[in-house]
């Protein structure tokens, strides 16, 4: 079965994201971070697809950012086809954005650029160009609450599974 991460910094809605694709509320979503302690996993259908999605929710606590974690954060996405990687765009990136990405290039899996909270279209084009500095492919604007770009985004995964 193919094992999918979704990745990124705390409070840019990872659990929010794991919760709308498995269809129900498995990860704790809260306004502060650090919530979920530990790799969530479970197993989502799409389109005769079965694939394990991991929320790495707890792999980042705060502002810690030590070797131990990212071993931890390393091994949970071992074998994983491809990364998602989130971001909430809306005040900019920041610090612990450009720390997640360095490492994922270091890691080397596919990764899907993901620019969640875009709660509405106009939001778009705007919030997603700066994330095209990140290095990776095109970003996908998807808003997880509202349930938006949800079927883009799981076309580029397919891609890589
Ligand atoms: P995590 O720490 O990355 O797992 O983030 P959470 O899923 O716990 O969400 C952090 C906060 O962002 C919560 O208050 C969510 O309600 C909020 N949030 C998540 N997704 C969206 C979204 O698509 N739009 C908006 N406006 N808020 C969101
Ligand atoms: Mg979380």
């Amino acid at each position: 079965m193919h094992k999918v991460a979704i990745v990124g910094r705390p409070n840019v809605g990872k659990s929010s994201l794991f919760n709308r694709l498995i269809g129900r509320r498995e990860a704790v979503v809260a306004d502060f971070p650090g919530v979920t302690r530990d790799v969530k996993e479970h197993v989502m259908l799409y389109e005769n697809h079965r694939i394990v999605l991991m929320d790495t929710g707890g792999l980042w606590s705060g502002d810690e950012w030590e070797q131990h974690i990212r071993d931890k954060a390393e091994m949970a996405i071992h074998d994983a086809k491809c990364v998602v990687f989130v971001l909430d765009p809306r005040d900019g990136l920041n610090t612990a954005d450009y720390e997640v990405a360095e490492w994922l290039r270091k890691i080397g899996k596919p990764v899907i650029v993901v620019a969640n909270k875009m709660d509405s279209v106009k939001h778009d084009d705007v919030f997603t160009a700066e994330l095209w500095a990140l290095g990776f492919d095109e970003p996908v604007p998807i808003s997880a609450e509202h349930a938006r770009g949800l079927d883009e985004l799981m076309r580029r995964v397919l891609e890589h599974l």
